[in-house]
């Protein structure tokens, strides 16, 4: 199998079936064998009765439909487990998306990449509580990442399929797979799409969502430069602390001596004591963290490298 497609669909009613229609019109001309895996994630309205019906009439679709709303993330995490493609493409299930350019994305992964994110050049949202955001966000996500995209939140992407093997998601992570990639070696590159206004249903975010893409980032930032060494980032801290502890603690005594200052008039003390608690509480944070690298990666024998190939051995 070439392709698979993966759209969350949560509350869609009036756009599955268009949906539908436009994927196949614009794999039609292709020679692709693919298949669509559209993820009913709890939806309260009929989304699920118009995506059964479409499978119905065309086996390459498949349906998952989750218990209740657990959010895009866990519904395009449910579509990348169950994707039997060689390359995954994710998108939106409003429309705003345009699986005219799923082709593109393909040509670009056969030139090599192993993931080719979409970037909506010309975004169909509005600009304060969307466009606005989002312009900051990529610009924050990219340079802490050190993987410079545009356009982090827009769905349509393409995965080379093991890539996303490696890769669990959680909370709103999603967006961040290039990145996540990146670490484990990937090749990414950017390819502008078409985007459209949404014409049918509404958005199911707002600006709230930029807090949580903020945590995740910290989240994701830590997991990049730290989950095999996180002694290395708590225990520097805690040196940093520590020094300031002996410094002020110093400075303390100092004034003792000779400028006769009492040490407990003396508001260093209190200081002193704080980066005391503060350096040891960091080193044992980070002692604690490499307990807990340990127990995640042997627990699953996960390694703390990815190779790409190898070459003269025997398996
Ligand atoms: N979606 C989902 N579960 C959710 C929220 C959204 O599966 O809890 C789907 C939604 O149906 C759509 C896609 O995720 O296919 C993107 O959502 P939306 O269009 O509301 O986001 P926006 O384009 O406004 O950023
Ligand atoms: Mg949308």
């Amino acid at each position: 199998m070439d392709l698979s497609i993966v759209v969350p669909i949560y509350n869609e009613e009036e756009n599955v079936s268009v949906l539908h229609a436009s994927i196949t019109a614009a794999l039609a001309a292709t020679r692709l064998v693919y298949e669509i895996i559209l993820v009913d994630d709890g939806s309260s309205d009929n989304s699920f009765f118009h995506l059964k019906k479409i499978a119905q009439d065309d086996p390459r679709v498949k349906v998952i439909r989750f218990r209740r709303n657990f959010g895009q993330t866990a519904a395009m995490a449910a579509g990348f487990d169950a994707a039997a493609g060689r390359v995954v493409v994710p998108m939106d299930g409003d429309l705003q998306n345009d699986p005219v350019d799923i082709p593109r994305l393909l040509e670009k992964i056969d030139a090599g990449y192993d993931v080719v994110s979409g970037w909506r050049k010309n975004r169909k949202d509005t600009f304060i509580n969307r466009k606005l955001p989002s312009i900051l966000a990529n610009g924050l996500i990219s340079r802490l990442t050190g993987v410079h995209l545009h356009d982090y939140g827009c769905t349509l992407k393409a995965y080379r399929r093991e890539l996303l093997d490696g890769i669990n998601l959680y909370g709103e992570m999603h967006r961040f797979v290039p990145a996540l990639a990146s670490q484990v070696g990937a090749r990414v590159a950017e390819l502008p799409v078409n985007h459209l206004p949404r014409l049918h249903g509404t958005s199911k975010y707002g600006i709230s969502r930029t807090m949580r893409v903020v945590l995740d980032l910290m989240t994701v930032k830590f997991l990049l430069a730290y989950s095999t060494k996180p002694i290395q980032l708590f225990g520097k801290w805690g040196i940093y602390t520590l020094a300031a502890a002996f410094l002020s603690g110093g400075t303390t005594l100092y004034m003792k001596l000779f400028e006769h200052v009492s040490m407990n008039r003396n508001p260093l003390l209190i200081l002193t004591a704080f980066l005391l608690f503060m350096g040891v509480q960091f080193i044992v944070l980070g002692l604690l963290g490499e307990l807990n690298a340990r127990t995640y990666y042997e627990a699953q024998g996960k390694p703390i490298y990815v190779v790409r190939e190898r070459v003269n051995f025997a398996d």
